[in-house]
Formats: C-alpha cells, structure tokens, sequence
C-alpha cells in the first residue's frame, strides 16, 4: 500500500525512474535534430544514488518502478541498474521502456535480470514509415528481438506507438497492429500525441484525437476493461475472438488525471510531480548516504502537498519539459 498521497485523493504506488537522457533515436515529435550533448555535470545519477532512491520509495510503499529515458539501453551499467534495484529491494514490478533499437542483441540479457515487462515504442510496421519517423531504420531489430523474448517465453510485452495524423492513423495500419496482436498475443496502445515545449509546430501538423483509434475498435468488437492500481495510463480493450490487448492513452481526455498514479524522477535525481509541471525538486543532496533516507521521505512527502489536479496541457501549458526525452514520457 503507498503511503504517498496527495491532496486530491490520488496515491503513488508508481514511479518513472529515467536514467539517461541520451537517446540514438530521432523521433519527430521528441528529438527531431537526435540528442545533443550538453555539458553533463554531475552525470545522470550512479548505482549508489538509485539504490538510495528505491530504498526511500520502497519504504514510502512503491512497488513498481519503469526504467526509463531517453534511451535506457544505451547507459553501459544499464543490466546493472536493474539487476541492483532487484536484488536489494522488494520492488514487485520492475519494467523498463525502450526504443528497442538492439533488443534482438539483449534480449536473452534482459531476461537474466528477471524484470517484469518491457514496453516497446514502434510507431509503424511498416519499415519505411517505422524508418521516417524515428529517423533509424531498426524495426527488424526490434521485431526479431521480440520474437526471441516470446520464445524464451517473457510474459508481458506491451508496444506502444504515437499516433500521428496521416502517417500511422489509417484503417490498414490499424488492421496491421490487430494482426501483430493476435499472433503474437501481445498488448498494443496508442498514445495521443502531447505537445511540448519544442515541438509545436510538429504537434500542429500531426496530432489527432484518440478518438479515431477508439472509433475503430469499438467497431469490431473490442470491449473496455477495468484497471489495476498501479497500472499506467491507458485504457484497454479485450477481444471474444482474438489474443491480445488494445489500448488508448489519451492525455487530452477530460478525467485524465485523476487517475494519475505516478510520480517521475529525472535522469539527474530531480522529483517530477507531473509530466508538465513548472518546477522540480532535486533529491540528488539527499541520495548521497544510506543514512539521509528519513530526510529524503521526508522532503518526498512534504513536495507531494504540491502536486496539482491537472497537467493543464489542454491550454497549451506545457512546464517545462522540452521534450519527453528529458523526463521519460
Ligand atoms: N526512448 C524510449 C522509448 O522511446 O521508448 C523511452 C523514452 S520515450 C520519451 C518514452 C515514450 O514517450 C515513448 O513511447 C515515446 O513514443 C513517447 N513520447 C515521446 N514524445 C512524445 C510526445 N510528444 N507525445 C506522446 N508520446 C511521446
Ligand atoms: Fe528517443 Fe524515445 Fe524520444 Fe524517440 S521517443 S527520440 S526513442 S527518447
């Protein structure tokens, strides 16, 4: 049970933990020009001050936590990161997210590391598309890495794609994914595409409703489902006659954030309370010693008296997170 709640009545049994913000992707609507480095001092927190991070939150009552990024994989001490966070604390839920881009190299690795679930970001099938929008031409990478993570048999394997209009939103691309499901007997959701401080002029030209999506799998048959407490975002849809799941992450959607659960931590230890909030509080003083533990609780539950009902992102308020890669999404 989280002992972290905040003034609305949510709790937080769920933390993004990102741990680089270096990404080898170049995704229109994140990192169009790819990641430039920037002067990186202190670097992204290091084994010692993660560990220090989860003992706090596994005290506070957190039990899932997604590895995050940037790119996660791309960190040398990636294996290790998960490999510490479980075997030194009692996180039942430990699932990453990545662009995939050498899954088919690490997959029989990241097994090794008995992590919970992995989500996969691929906004097409279709290799040209695939290829334009990340500006990498990795999908048969990332597919074969999937096909050997299933025959290894690793359970929970969720896909996700941004939905853009006029690029991925058509009956066939639709139809693709619901094929890729059914065989696969795997999880597919799109996320509505959120505007961030850099990326306006993207979100203008691409960005569509959910509801085109939703339209479509209401119309064959596909039925909601109820959430799990520490699940994320999105909301699912079964099939009677075919495997696998649907989902819609609709950030927009009136409601969305009073189901919020989770909480984010940036690559250099700040606390996120939002993915679009104004401000953010730095915990990294408080990671540096096993013994300053109650006093990072403590600075973690008084920031939490902060938190807001809303991203307010349909004004256009997007805080202050250039891009997602700078925060995890
Ligand atoms: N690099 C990893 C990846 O792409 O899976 C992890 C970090 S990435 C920031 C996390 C997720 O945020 C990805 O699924 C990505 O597609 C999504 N994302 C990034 N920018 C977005 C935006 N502006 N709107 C909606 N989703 C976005
Ligand atoms: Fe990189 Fe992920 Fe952003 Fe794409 S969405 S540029 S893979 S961090």
């Amino acid at each position: 049970m989280s002992k972290m709640s905040d003034s609305f009545g949510r709790s937080f049994p769920y933390i993004r933990l990102s741990i680089t913000d270096v990404c080898n992707f170049k995704c229109g609507y994140c990192l169009p020009n790819g990641y430039f480095k920037v002067e990186n001092k202190p670097g992204f927190l290091n084994l010692d001050e993660i560990s220090n991070l989860v003992a706090a939150f596994t005290e506070l009552g957190v039990s899932k936590i997604r590895i995050t990024g940037g790119e996660p994989t791309v960190r040398k001490d990636f294996f290790e990161v998960l490999k510490n966070i479980k075997s030194e604390h009692e996180i039942s839920n430990l699932v990453i997210t990545t662009n995939g881009y050498k899954l088919n190299e690490i997959a029989e690795e990241l097994i090794a590391t008995r992590i919970n679930g992995i989500n996969i970001s691929i906004d097409s099938l279709d290799r040209n598309k695939f290829k334009e929008i990340t500006g990498q031409d990795r999908l048969p990478q990332i597919l074969e890495g999937i096909n050997i993570l299933q025959n290894k048999g690793f359970k929970n394997i969720k896909v996700n794609a941004v939905l853009l209009k006029n690029v991925n939103d058509s009956l066939e691309e639709f139809q693709n994914w619901e094929r890729f499901i059914n065989n696969n007997e795997i999880d597919f959701r799109y996320i509505e595409l959120m505007q961030t401080g850099d990326n306006l002029e993207y979100f203008k030209k691409y960005h569509t409703s959910a509801f085109v999506f939703k339209k479509y799998i209401e119309s064959q048959d596909w039925k909601e489902i109820s959430r799990i407490s520490d699940a994320g975002p999105s909301i699912n849809y079964v099939h009677s006659k075919l495997k696998g799941k649907f989902g819609i992450i609709a950030p927009y959607s009136k409601d969305f954030c009073s189901t919020c659960n989770r909480l984010r931590i940036t690559a250099k230890g700040e606390l996120r309370l939002c993915l679009f909030g104004n401000t953010g509080t730095n915990l990294r003083p408080y990671l540096q010693n096993q013994n300053q533990k109650d006093e990072l609780i403590e600075l973690i539950l008084k920031q939490l008296r902060f938190k807001k009902e809303s991203h307010y992102l349909e004004t256009g308020n997007t805080g202050m997170t250039p891009h997602l890669a700078s925060i995890g999404g």
